[in-house]
This record gives structure tokens, sequence and C-alpha cells, in this order.
């Protein structure tokens, strides 16, 4: 391996090809520090034509390639396995906004651009780039086209491959494929880049892309409304989505309990309630006129609801600052879960209008096999995604009840199959729920899959061991 190894340096420079324990360390250990992989080496090349070099000379010695964006994934698909055969292929040097078009509204940025500095380029130009989510600090835009990431404006953006008109991708084989186009209406056959976002770098790396982006609102508002159940929120969903249409941006789901180990942990942290109530939507308007009609329009809304007793109680935020403090209580939940101790941790969609029955049915079943588990659910009610946490009955060893783990699982995932959801709403498959995902999907739908793999990646080199 050491020609391999002298190749690479010859073609990305030397100290762009990591071989030392301490440099390859954070390159191979995941973002929740569960996992550490073994790896030939990091390379790091700075171009899409480093990349397609590095990948011909991987071809030749049939070394297996891990791309890896941010290496904020959370399911061990950014990591190499044990076999240290791999090399890590960290796309981080490729991060040039190459153009911003504001007639098209489209940006077309490197693979390793990070999502925030894609934001505040976007910004800057006057435009809104709306994929957000709580890494957005360190991920990258390919990591976020490749697991086909979603975040807080799904609603009404979608997720990162709604927000992809095109790629530019290394193939399997090195080839360079330049699929850079801007277009909203192309109808010239398979769609190629829809095979490369959400294939979590099975077939292929992503060098580039053209992504869109939007006028920014004008006005933007939050609100939180407590209500008795998950069906009041799902009718306020409704309600929100006759009277604000497109205005509606966010729309987030919380239990009584996410809320209650917010304010335990965080006790700077404050409800604006003054009761505890079972339920909270934490809702956002992005308006296209002004911050008042905005105003008009939520508050009309929230005065309907109170009216038809679908909420109990709500506030408007007044000012941006109490704005952050609502989202900081959304954003606090994962991290007061953990201040609470361990806790298992699914990423579940079903459709949107039978999720209250979902939750119901499924906190029941646990309850009867694991009396006094704590179900904090919390997640994107309007795209159907729940974060259905499982954390340990108050009393009790904490390690006893992380071995019920595979079992809990199954209770949630045959539930959720049952619901004719997803096992993984928006953090993909990686190596952690590729053997779960085979219990739910048909002989046909992996066959499909397994078809698509052999053709674009015959030698088997694309992040091996992850998805399928
Ligand atoms: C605090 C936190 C909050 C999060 N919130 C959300 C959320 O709200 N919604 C959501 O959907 N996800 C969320 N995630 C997970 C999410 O998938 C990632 O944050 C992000 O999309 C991954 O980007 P990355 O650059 O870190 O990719 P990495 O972790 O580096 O890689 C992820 C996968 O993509 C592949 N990959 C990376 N770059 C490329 C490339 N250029 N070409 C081909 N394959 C590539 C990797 O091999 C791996 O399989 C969160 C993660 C954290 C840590």
């Amino acid at each position: 391996m050491s020609e391999f190894i002298d190749t690479c340096r010859t073609l990305v420079g030397a100290a762009n090809v990591l071989t030392e324990p301490a440099d390859l360390e954070r390159y191979l250990t995941d973002w929740r520090r569960r996992y550490t992989g073994k790896a030939l080496a990091v390379v790091r090349p700075a171009n899409t034509e480093e990349v397609a070099a590095v990948i011909r000379l991987c071809n030749e010695h049939r070394v297996p390639v891990v791309p890896q964006g941010g290496n904020t994934g959370l399911v061990l698909g950014s990591v190499p396995d044990q076999s240290g055969t791999a090399i890590v292929l960290s796309l981080s040097r490729l991060n040039r906004i190459r153009n911003v078009d504001t007639i098209n509204n489209t940006m077309t940025v490197d693979a390793g651009c990070i999502l925030e500095q894609i934001q505040n380029a976007a910004e800057e130009a006057g435009r809104l780039f709306p994929l957000s989510l709580a890494a957005e600090g360190s991920c990258t835009i390919g990591g976020n086209l490749a697991t086909n990431a979603g975040g807080t404006a799904v609603l009404r953006y979608g997720n990162a491959r709604e927000l992809c008109l095109g790629l530019e991708v290394v193939t399997a084989a090195g080839e360079i494929w330049d699929g850079l186009r801007g277009l909203r209406k192309d109808n010239t056959g398979y769609d190629l880049r829809d095979l490369y976002v959400g294939a979590e770098g099975t077939l292929g790396i992503i060098t580039a892309a053209v992504m869109k982006i939007f006028p920014q609102p004008k006005g933007q508002l939050t609100a939180l409304a407590a209500m008795e159940t998950p069906e009041h929120a799902l009718r306020l969903l409704s309600l929100a989505q006759e009277r604000c249409g497109a205005a509606l941006t966010g729309f987030e789901l919380m239990s009584n309990l996410c809320l209650q180990l917010v304010t335990k942990h965080f006790p700077q942290m404050r409800l604006p309630f003054p009761q505890p109530y079972a339920q909270y939507v934490l809702l956002e308007l992005s308006d296209s006129e002004s911050e008042d009609h905005a105003n008009t329009l939520l508050e009309g809304l929230i005065t309907e609801a109170l009216e038809q007793e679908i909420a109990q109680d709500a506030v408007i935020a007044s000012s941006i600052a109490q704005s952050k403090a609502l989202w900081n209580l959304r954003e606090h939940i994962p991290l007061a879960q953990a201040e609470e101790g361990k806790n298992i941790k699914h990423d579940v969609s079903v459709p949107i209008s039978l999720i209250g029955e979902f939750i119901r049915v499924t906190d029941v079943q646990l309850q009867e096999q694991f009396p006094g588990c704590r179900m904090v659910t919390f997640g994107h009610l309007g795209d159907g995604n729940l974060h259905y946490n499982v954390s340990p009955p108050e009393e009790g060893s904490q390690d006893a009840f992380i071995e019920h783990q595979a079992a809990i699982n199954r209770v949630v995932h045959d539930s959720v199959h049952r619901f004719n959801g997803s096992i993984s709403a928006e953090h993909g498959l990686g190596a952690l729920k590729r053997e779960e995902v085979r219990a739910y999907k048909s002989d046909v739908e992996l066959r499909l899959m397994r078809t698509l793999k052999q053709a674009l990646d015959p030698l088997n080199i694309m992040n091996p061991g992850k998805v399928i």
C-alpha cells in the first residue's frame, strides 16, 4: 500500500494525505463519539479534478472510499469500518462559492462549503438559502445532499433534494459528470441527480451543486401554542395552512416532558405560561409583505385557535429576542435529554394525519413492555417527522434499560411500519440502520437498490457497508 499512499501524495500534495494516528482521530470518530473506525489515510483533494484522480487510483488499487464532509452525520455513514483498508476522502478543501445568480435564483457551490457559509453568501446577495439545521456551523452542502437533509424549514421549502437543481459528481469509476444545470424544467431521461442525492456516498462523490435561493422574507414571527393532544396540534396545522398558506414555515411539536427536561437542566430557560400543558406547538410565519402583515395573520390564527378550543393558551413573540427564546426551547431538547442520561433515539416519519394515533398506540405498547419508560417526543410535525426518543424510567439502572435497545427499536419500528412510515426520516441509514431497514423494505425494493448499486459502483468501492 505504500505505492498507493505515495501516488496519493503526488496527486494532492503530501500535506493533504494524513496517516498519523493523532491526525486521523477526528475523521475516524463519529459526531456522537460512539464509534472510531480505522483507515489507510485521510485524503484531502483541493478540487474536482483531484477528487477524480484519487478515485481512479482507488479503482486501480481496489481501495474503498468513505466520502466525508463535516462528519456530523448521525448514522455512522461518514466513518470507515474496522478493516483499515479504506481511505476517508475529505471534501473540506472544496469550499468555494462558485456563482450567485439572483435572476435565476440559484447558487453554484463546491460540495465542501459549510452550510452556514452558503446561508451567509445568499444573505449578502439579498436572498435566502432556507436549509437550516442545528449542525449548520459544521456540516457541508455535500453531506446535506448525500443524506437529503431536512431541518426546520422543510414545510415551506422542502428538504435538500427539493432545493437542488443540478450536481457535479465524480463517479465510482473516477469520471466527472457535469450536471450543473440550473434548470427548473429538464425532462431528458433518467434523473441522475436524484440518484446521487440521498445515496450517502455509496454511488459517487458530489463535488458541486446548483442550489435554489429565494427572496428574503420581510417579516418573520414565532408563536408558542399549548394544547391537550397531538390531534389538537394537527387541527392547528390544518387551520394554519388554510389561513397562512405558504407563509407557514415552521411547525414543531413538543410534549410536556420535553420542555420539563429543558427547564430542569437549563433553569435559565422558562416557559411563557403560568402552568404546564400536555403538548406545545412552535409556529413560525415568514411573510413576503411585511412584519405588520405577518402579525395580523398570526394574531388572527391564534385568536381563532383559542376560540375553537384547539389551543388552550398561546403567546406570540414580540421581539427577535423573544422569538429566539422560543426556538431555544425547541433546540435545547436533545441537549436536555442528553443531560438527563442515556436514551434511545428514533428519527421516524408517518403520514401527517396519523401522527396522533401513532404516538398513542406506540406509547401504550412501550409502557406495557417497559413500564415507566419516558417518551421524549418532539419533531417537525408539519413534515410528519418525529424524534421519538425513549428515556429510561426515573428510578433504576440506565445501563440495564439501554440493554433493551434492540427490543425497543423493534417495537417502535414495527409500529412505524404498520402506519406505513419510514424508520429513517432525515438522518439516512449509514452503517447504523443498514440491517434494520431490511426488515421493512420489500424484496423488490431491495433488489432494485442493489441493481443500481451494482450498475454505478461495480467494484463496490464507494462507502461499502453503508445503506445496502
Ligand atoms: C447537532 C446536529 C443536528 C442535526 N440536525 C439535523 C436535522 O435537523 N435534519 C437532518 O436531516 N439532519 C440533521 N443532522 C444530521 C445531518 O445528516 C448532518 O448534520 C448533515 O446533513 C451531514 O452533513 P456532513 O457534511 O456533516 O456530512 P457527513 O457526516 O460528513 O457525511 C454524511 C454522509 O454523506 C456522505 N457524504 C458526505 N459528503 C459527501 C459528498 N460530497 N459526496 C458524497 N457523499 C458524501 C458520507 O459518506 C456519509 O454517508 C444533525 C446532526 C447534528 C450533529
